[in-house]
């Protein structure tokens, strides 16, 4: 791991008409490391991932990729954004573009990669993950879970600096989440940088080097997933742990 963290959020606050969401965070994240956010439904965690990708504006604090502040307002937006990939909560696609079409738009319109090119790495993509046959079908053609895998294929498509996953198989049927999340798995074990906000309590603690139990607007706590989820050190956690095991 290097000592200089691809990501590093300083003091982050936003508020929604006076209601505060995020009360402070601090944040750093090293190249290759996995980061899981967990937290009650409404602590905040889809709002930072949206801060971090510049989707929701901050009230205060900052937001450093490398080095760079991209929490300044004069930042380039889109070219900041370019070098995220995201993957929300809902199934994602653009439904009137074919999946290689899919794959292949941001390369094409945000990193300007010739077309032929893009392509040819969206195939490989999309063979990777076994829907290479699917290529020229719309979105609405495959599965819950072949389309949240192919969602991932298109973030890492443009070889991004940090992946950023917000609940990416919550929309999914049960029987469809085990197939996500191992591509989410391989992309780790590849040495990819995320961030990702879960519900999966097993899979964070054997892919995440760190957890984060936000609540509160605040890190309560967070620790490798060994000792957050054997031996969690606040009675927030272990509250929350504990009503999370009880359904
Ligand atoms: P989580 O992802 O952890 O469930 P969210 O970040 O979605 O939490 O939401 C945190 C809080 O911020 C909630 O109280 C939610 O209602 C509120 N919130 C989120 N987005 C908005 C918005 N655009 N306008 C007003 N309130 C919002
Ligand atoms: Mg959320």
């Amino acid at each position: 791991m290097t000592t200089v963290p691809v990501l590093r959020l300083e003091g982050i606050r936003k508020s929604f008409h006076g209601n505060v969401v995020l009360d402070g965070i601090d944040l750093d994240l090293a190249e290759h490391e996995v980061v899981a956010l967990i937290g009650p439904s409404g602590s905040g965690k889809s709002t930072l991932l949206k801060t971090i990708n510049l989707l929701e504006p901050i009230d205060d604090g900052r937001i450093l990729l490398r080095d760079a502040d991209i929490s300044d307002p004069r930042v380039n937006v889109d070219r900041v954004r370019g070098r995220f990939g995201v993957v929300f909560q809902h199934l994602n696609l653009f439904p009137h573009l074919s999946v290689l079409d899919n794959v292949t738009l941001a390369a094409r319109k945000v990193h300007g990669m010739p077309r032929a090119e893009a392509e040819e790495r969206g195939m490989r993509l999309l063979e990777r993950i076994g829907l290479g046959d699917k290529a020229r079908e719309h979105p609405d053609r495959l599965s819950g879970g072949q389309q949240q895998r192919v969602a991932i294929v298109r973030a890492v498509a443009t070889s991004p600096e940090v992946l950023l996953l917000d609940e990416i198989t919550s929309a999914l049927d049960p029987m469809l989440v085990g197939e996500v999340l191992e591509l989410v798995r391989e992309l780790a074990a590849e040495g990819a940088t995320i961030l990702m906000a879960t519900h999966e309590m097993a899979f964070a603690r054997d892919v995440a080097h760190r957890v984060l139990f936000l609540d509160g607007g605040v890190i309560v706590e967070q620790g490798p997933p060994e000792q957050l989820f054997g031996a969690p050190r606040e009675a927030r956690t272990r509250e929350f742990l504990s009503r999370f095991a009880a359904g």
